[in-house]
């Protein structure tokens, strides 16, 4: 036998049953996209690497040590597996144009690769779900997509998830910080981690962001930007929070936020919870609006937000929120191979008509004995067996059994009328 083969590591199998409940949170996230008017795209997960050098900056934790990039051995193109999904939106509706005519609203939903060290809720595959809300300037867009996030946990029955917003300015007033914050961290440079000290030059911001418990009590009294935050950024948020006090939804202003791409100005937030240990964010954005530009298109405003799927299911299944297994409505017992054929015509009525059926599928020597059928009937987890005994078949007629309650009586039903009856197999 050839030596078996695994998975990367750090990229998981969705495997069955888990992969319902994923279809089940993407049904949740494709009805809410609709009812907010966002637009599905489907971008290549395959970008040119140049994309997110420039578009996440070259000082990010991404671009410095996460990415998956190689060298097409084809024609020598530099190529990265996409480690976030904004950047190639932002290309994909620059190349093709699509704010010629005002603002577009986008969804996407996919996995995305980063080369990080895997734990719970920190994979090498994960998966997100992104906003995009583009050509819009308005505080209200910020709004609307942070209110989306909200409407979603309360539409998956999550309570316990925190709001934490913060502005970042704009490039003029992030620069004034900088230069305090430079000059502040050099005074205390004895206390700066590898990481930091590489970035004191080249993006003091990120020191912020650090993750290293020995540099909390240092950054938490570094100056903050919102000391320099100038008149129009500060109306811009003001106008965020008094949309999220209308709708009665408490935040914390965090000046540490500064998220982990350089794309960032203006409103940034981040849904957290305290149930998932160290990997508590399960939803990050803001505004972006240099980042169109970048990317070589016209200057044009945008905002969105990105969601991590695995840690939202994480959540999920702590508070036992998860919906059980769908199993079929009916399971379709076959007495004699002969039958096949009018078998197969009354399920294909069924499911015509939405009812969801398992066919026992028997192999080269024929569907087995009643018993090993019924054994395996009643493991699908279905609530009706649909017997096709010679004598039903012989009268036009398909038995029907219920599975589930040893009290109900079988009864028999019409072929060729399904329609008439599939109504009752799926609200018994
Ligand atoms: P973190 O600080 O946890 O590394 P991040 O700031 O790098 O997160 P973003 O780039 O904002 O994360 O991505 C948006 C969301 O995607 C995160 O809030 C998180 O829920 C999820 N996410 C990010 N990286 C991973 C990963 N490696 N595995 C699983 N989910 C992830
Ligand atoms: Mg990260």
């Amino acid at each position: 036998m050839a030596e078996p083969l695994q998975a990367v590591k750090g990229m998981n199998d969705i495997l069955p049953p888990e992969s319902g409940r994923w279809e089940w949170l993407e049904d949740k996230v494709r009805s809410l996209m609709r009812r907010y008017g966002y637009q599905n795209v489907r971008v290549p997960i395959v970008e040119p690497t140049p994309l997110f050098v420039r578009g996440l900056g070259e000082v990010t934790d991404i671009v410095e040590k996460e990415m998956y990039s190689f060298i097409d051995s084809m024609n020598g193109d530099a190529l990265t597996l996409r480690p976030e999904g904004t950047a190639g939106v932002v290309r994909a509706v620059v190349e093709h144009s699509l704010l010629y005519d005002g603002g577009k609203r986008l969804y996407y939903i996919g996995p995305m690769f980063r080369h990080e060290k895997p734990q719970r809720g920190r994979y090498r595959q994960f998966h997100q779900v992104g906003v995009e809300a583009l050509g819009h300037a308005g505080p209200d867009v910020d709004a609307e997509v942070i209110l989306m996030a909200r409407t979603l946990w309360r539409e998956l029955g999550l309570t316990d998830v925190r709001l934490e917003i913060n502005s970042l300015g704009q490039p003029d007033e992030r620069k004034a910080h900088r230069t305090a914050l430079v000059s502040y961290f050099e005074a205390h440079a004895e206390q700066l981690d590898a990481d930091a000290r590489r970035r004191l030059h080249s993006n003091p911001l990120r020191i912020l962001d650090s993750k290293n418990p020995a540099m909390q009590a240092l950054v938490d009294a570094a100056p903050r930007l919102f000391e320099h935050l100038g008149e129009a950024s500060l109306r811009h948020f003001d106008a965020v929070r008094a949309v999220l006090d209308a709708v009665g939804q408490p935040y914390r202003i965090n000046p540490r936020l500064v998220r982990g791409m350089d794309y960032y100005n203006l409103t940034v937030f981040e849904w957290v919870t305290d149930r998932l240990g160290a990997q508590g964010t399960i939803c990050g954005g803001g505004r972006y609006d240099g980042l169109i530009e970048l990317i070589g298109g016209k200057p044009a405003p945008a905002v969105g937000w990105g969601m991590g799927i695995e840690r939202v299911l994480d959540l999920l299944q702590q508070e036992q929120l998860l919906p059980a297994a769908t199993p079929p409505v009916a399971y379709a017992v076959v007495p004699d191979a002969g039958a096949l054929p009018q078998v197969v015509v009354c399920i294909e009525a069924l499911r015509a008509a939405g009812v969801s059926v398992l066919l026992h599928a028997g192999g080269n020597a024929g569907p087995g004995s009643m018993k090993s059928q019924f054994k395996r009937a009643d493991a699908s987890g279905a609530r009706f067996a649909l017997v096709f005994g010679a004598d039903e078949l012989a009268s036009g007629q398909v038995a029907i059994k219920p599975l589930r309650d040893a009290a109900a009586a079988q009864s028999t039903r019409a072929l060729g009328a399904e329609a008439a009856w599939a109504a009752e197999l799926l609200h018994a």
